[in-house]
Formats: C-alpha cells, structure tokens, sequence
C-alpha cells in the first residue's frame, strides 16, 4: 500500500520469511549436528616458503547434514554463535584436532591450529577446556596454536577487552600461542598489534589477491612488504594467506615471508590426506 511504512513492507517480504525460516532450520540441524556425526574437521597445511615443508596445518570445520547438502562456515558459523552452540562444537573442534595433531607433532613437529570464536573466548571456562582437552590427549601446549581475530576483541567494555587479552595471556604463559587471524581487514590492527599477547600474524587474503592486482599492486607490495618487516622485528611469525599462484608464493618469498597457505599448495582436506602428504613427504 501507498502509505505502508517500511517495517510494515518487510514483515511481508517473501525473501526475509525464507531466510527466516532457512536460518530456525539450519539452527534445528545444527543443535543434532554433533550428535549425529555430522561435523568433521578439514586440514589445510601451512607451508613454509622456502623449504616446502608443512610447517602447521589449520582446522577448518565442515557441516554436512544427514541427506542435505552441505552448509558453508560462513553461513552456519554465525549462527552457532548466535546460539550459544559454538561453545560444544568449539569444544568438539579442539578435541577432534588435538586427538589428529598428536600424530603429526609427535612425527613430524607439525602444529595445528585452531579457530575460537569471541563467544568461546568470553566463556569463564574456556581457558581450562583448553588445557584439559591438551592434557586428555597428552599433547604438549607447544603443538596448539588459536586463532582469533581482533574484530572478537571489539567487546562492549575495555574492562571486557583486558579481561579477554588475560584469558589469552594465561594460555600462552602454558605455552599455547595465539594467532591473530585475518590482519589488516579491521580498523585498529595496528594497535592491536602493539598490546596483544600474540605470536603468530596471519595476513589477510586480500593483500594476496591484490599483490597481483594491476590498480592496486604497486601499494599492495609496498604494504605487504611492511608488515612483513614490521612482523619479523617483533619476533611474530608471519603467514600470509590465500596464496593461489606461483606469481604470488614467490613475490612473498622474496619479500622474505616465511609461511604460507592457499589452494596453490593445497586446500583444507580430510586429515587422512594430511597423513599422506607428511608419509609422502615430497618437500624432503
Ligand atoms: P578463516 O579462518 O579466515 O579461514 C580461511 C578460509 O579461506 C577457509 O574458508 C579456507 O577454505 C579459505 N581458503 C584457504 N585457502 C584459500 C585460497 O587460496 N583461496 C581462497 N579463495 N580461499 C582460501 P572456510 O573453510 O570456508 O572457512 C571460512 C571461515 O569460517 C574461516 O575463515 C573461519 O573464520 C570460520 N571457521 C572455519 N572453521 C571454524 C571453526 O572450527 N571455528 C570457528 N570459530 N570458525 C571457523
Ligand atoms: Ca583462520
Ligand atoms: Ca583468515
Ligand atoms: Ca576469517
């Protein structure tokens, strides 16, 4: 109607009544994905540029419904953590990683990493999940590494914000280490990068993709080429992500980035993969 207000016209709009209920379906599906067995863990390595070798592998979850198609991290991610569900299957990802890491870091030294949402972080016991799952497995704090981002740090107080940052600080004084993930696509990395307890630097997948970029390339190595710099003075490990060409993996060697990850060396595949290419070991 002419005089309908605009709350009014999306009440009725058809396309939100069916992302309304996709999302109270996905939600129901994923309360039993555990369950149900539903959830595995994909592995991608992280490999280092100058010799070849897989340094670490990232876990990388993956959801396939019992007779549907499977559902994308991006999509149902969000609504764990909406749902508060991402505290078991957070906890399900640490355990199934850490009983898979225990074999390549015991053989080959290889650690994995694993993503934490903010919801996981700002749970009272989070830090002693953590070191349990390790001693359960008896893996050595050395062979963990978290992933966060500094956007989950974003919390409503900077009382909150301190309290997360000594969460963090508590697990790496044991000797776990932390990532920051997907650097340089906030607003404040640089200032994060001052005062977080962080070992690890993971650079964005679109400075990779812009590296090769005609408008923006020139900038984009200049800038790509700082941090890199910056990280290394600071003692950080430096990862560079969605490395997709030789072009690419080459021009951030030279620019002396030690590791890297992207579908150039392989993309996340079944752990059973990951034993392959350890066995294998063709960098050697
Ligand atoms: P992320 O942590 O930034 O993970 C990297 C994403 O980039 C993965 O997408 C990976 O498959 C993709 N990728 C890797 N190499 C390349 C490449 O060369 N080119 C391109 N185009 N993409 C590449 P994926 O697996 O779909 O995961 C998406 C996001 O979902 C992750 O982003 C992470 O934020 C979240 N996620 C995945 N697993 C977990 C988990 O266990 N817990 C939590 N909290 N979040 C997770
Ligand atoms: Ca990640
Ligand atoms: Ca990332
Ligand atoms: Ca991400």
């Amino acid at each position: 109607a002419k005089n309908a207000g605009k709350n009014q016209v999306t009440v009725f709009d058809p396309d939100m009544r069916a992302a309304r209920l996709e999302h109270s379906r996905l939600t129901t599906g994923l309360r039993h994905a555990i369950s149900r067995q539903e959830l595995t863990l994909n592995y991608q390595p992280v490999v280092d540029l100058n010799t070849g070798g897989i340094t670490a592998v990232e876990a990388l979850l993956r959801w396939n419904p019992t007779g549907d198609k499977p559902v994308r991290p991006d999509v149902f991610i969000p609504i764990a953590e909406e749902t508060g569900l991402i505290i078991p299957i957070g906890l399900w990802v640490l355990e199934q990683a850490c009983a898979d890491a225990r074999r390549w870091y015991e053989q080959y030294g290889v650690y994995v990493t694993v993503n934490v949402s903010g919801r996981q972080l700002r749970d009272e016991s989070f830090s002693e999940a953590v070191l349990a799952v390790l001693r359960r497995h008896e893996l050595p704090e050395q062979a963990l590494v978290l992933e966060i981002t500094e956007s989950m740090l974003l919390a409503t107080t900077s009382a909150e914000t301190q309290r997360l940052i000594s969460v963090l600080a508590k697990l790496r004084e044991h000797g776990v280490r932390i990532a920051l993930d997907d650097f340089g696509t906030g607003y404040s990395s640089l200032a994060y990068l001052r005062t977080l307890p962080v070992d690890i630097l993971k650079i964005d997948r679109s400075f990779t993709t812009a590296l090769t970029d005609v408008d923006h390339r020139q900038r984009t190595r200049a800038f790509t080429k700082a941090i890199v710099e910056l990280s290394a003075s600071l003692d950080l490990r430096t990862v560079v992500e969605g490395v997709e060409s030789d072009d690419q993996a080459s021009m951030l060697q030279q620019m002396g980035c030690p590791l890297a990850q992207g579908y150039l060396f392989s993309p996340p595949t079944p752990a059973a993969r990951i034993d392959d290419f350890l066995r294998i070991a063709p960098w050697q």
